[in-house]
């Protein structure tokens, strides 16, 4: 005979919303004037969100894609790799929209070199951008996330913090010595953060993404044989496109993700599962 087991029910959905919509909600996406970021912060937007673009160029084509869909876009000038700026940054952001629910840290350069030449430079611009700028905004948007629950209380929905990190976050890649250890470290940081928040309602995951089009990558596609052998290689058979992070930027930001923490998601054509 079958042993029997104890099934608890399965509760009816509580609110008519969709699990996934975030009408209502306020994001902030770094580096969202162009490429996955602006991916993301599109993908947000039409699933509800309002946006807040931390950027050091002009992101008026994301306004524009963004406030088609009907949300509201709010651009706020930032230079990421001043790492002390950050407090500041998002006190600019409170004046502009008050409360901020997601962030998603996108933002990120790239310097390739030999390890054996790789410079000190090189080193600190991308471990400020990638690194550093990411762990003290999420410090700063954490810090303002607690003060909305102490003072909403049961009608606070919890913050979600989302990272870019990479396939680098678990490879050793080569000529990339500074990108490789800050996106080992974003996965790092992804787990803390998710342990030391989690109780605190707020979702720290992380994306990784594959190998997708933007100007991050332009310098690779130009190279055709190893852009050749990159394509050989991602099972669904292309490169990523922008849009291809939408989904996951989504769920993660989403009620859906409420049980979700330290998470890292690849986004990547089946590459890590080659
Ligand atoms: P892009 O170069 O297209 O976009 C990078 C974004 O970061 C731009 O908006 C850029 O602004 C912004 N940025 C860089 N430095 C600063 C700074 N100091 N202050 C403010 N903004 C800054 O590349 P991707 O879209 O590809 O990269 C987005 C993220 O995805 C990065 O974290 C990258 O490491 C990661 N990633 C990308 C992969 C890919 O295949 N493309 C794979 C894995 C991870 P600006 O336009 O002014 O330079």
């Amino acid at each position: 005979s079958q042993p029997s087991i104890a099934h608890a029910p399965v509760a009816a959905p509580s609110s008519p919303r969709h699990p996934f919509d975030l009408q209502g909600r306020v994001a902030v996406v770094t580096g969202c004037n162009t490429g996955i970021g602006a991916g993301i912060a599109v993908a947000l937007a039409q699933a509800g969100a309002d946006i807040v673009g931390l950027n050091r160029s002009d992101a008026s084509e994301t306004a524009a894609q963004v406030q088609v869909l009907g949300r509201r876009f709010v651009p706020v000038q930032a230079d990421l790799s001043r790492t002390e700026a950050m407090a500041g940054v998002l006190a600019q952001v409170m004046a502009a929209v008050g409360q901020v629910d997601i962030l998603v840290n996108n933002a990120g350069i790239i310097r390739r070199a030999d390890a054996l030449d790789f410079s000190e430079e090189d080193w600190d611009a991308v471990m400020n951008t990638n690194l550093k700028s990411l762990f003290f905004l999420s410090q700063a948007v954490a810090r303002h996330m607690l003060e909305c629950a102490a003072q909403q209380g049961a009608q606070w929905r919890g913050g979600k913090i989302i990272h870019i990190a990479s396939l680098l976050s678990f490879q050793g890649g080569v000529r990339v010595p500074s990108y490789t250890a800050a996106k080992s470290g974003v996965l790092g940081l992804t787990r803390l953060m998710a342990n030391e928040w989690a109780a605190k309602g707020i979702n720290v995951n992380a994306i990784a993404p594959g190998y997708i089009e933007t100007n991050n990558t332009e310098a690779l596609r130009q190279d055709a044989a190893r852009a050749g052998e990159i394509l050989q290689r991602i099972p669904a058979g292309r490169w990523g496109q922008p849009a291809d992070l939408g989904g996951a930027a989504v769920f993660l930001a989403s009620s859906a993700a409420d049980y979700v923490h330290g998470h890292t998601l690849a986004v990547d054509g089946g590459w890590l599962a080659r």
